[in-house]
């Protein structure tokens, strides 16, 4: 029940062009039918073996993001039902996702993870390799991905200011590329203690798990 009106109230603030992604992890599979019941199909995984797991205990109807930080070979057991990859933060990793996609003729499509926070501990690429990702000549020989956008995490800190700032250059950098002419149309930034700020530059995409599930009991870093 807490599920429930956790999600309505969630919704109930995010304008028709925002996507909330539930971050189902570590969750069992009746939580996840409870915000499915509510009427909520997107949900992200952080481990491969977990979203498999749950994507075939569940409705078909489920989109499933893989919202972790990837590891090459697990890519094929996904490949045919995953619906939008946000953590690539390599070339080879692309190649790879492309290489499963066209296995099951598919186009998958994935956000470049780019590094905004100031620890070390987080995953991400620096923005020139992004940009020189998002046109290079490679990547128009992948045919069987497509990148949407750009996800970002912004340093674990109570200070505001700097979250505001981290998301910010990320939203720079997402214009920046668009206005270069990169289709992307895709902003992943901002989870539960983080996206109210995340919404005000500019991000499209949320991640929210502990808000809408609860805590979850193990400290989350992918
Ligand atoms: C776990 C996780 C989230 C959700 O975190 P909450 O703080 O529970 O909302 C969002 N994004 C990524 C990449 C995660 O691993």
């Amino acid at each position: 029940m807490f599920i429930y009106q956790n999600y309505k109230e969630i919704i109930e603030e995010l304008s028709n062009d925002v996507t909330l992604v539930a971050v189902s992890k570590t969750k069992p599979v009746a939580d996840i039918m409870e915000a499915y019941e509510a009427g909520h199909r997107i949900f992200g995984e952080n481990k491969v073996q977990e979203m498999v797991n749950k994507h075939e205990a569940l409705p078909t109807d489920i989109q499933w993001h893989m919202i972790g930080h990837l590891q090459r070979n697990k890519v094929k057991y996904m490949a045919h039902f995953v619906s939008l990859i946000h953590g690539v933060d390599k070339m080879s990793t692309l190649i790879e996702i492309d290489k499963q996609a066209k296995k099951h003729d598919r186009i998958i499509d994935c956000l470049l993870q780019a590094r905004i926070a100031k620890e070390e501990t987080k995953f991400g690429m620096e923005f020139e390799e992004i940009e020189r990702i998002l046109f290079s000549d490679e990547l128009k020989e992948l045919g069987n991905v497509r990148i949407r956008g750009l996800m970002g995490m912004a340093t674990f800190t109570d200070d505001e200011s700097q979250i505001a700032s981290e998301f910010s250059t990320l939203q720079e950098l997402y214009q920046e590329m668009r206005s270069k002419g990169s289709d992307l149309d895709v902003l992943s930034m901002g989870m539960s203690g983080d996206y109210k700020i995340a919404l005000r530059h500019g991000s499209n995409m949320i991640r929210v798990g502990s808000a809408l599930f609860g805590e979850r009991n193990y400290i989350a870093n992918p």
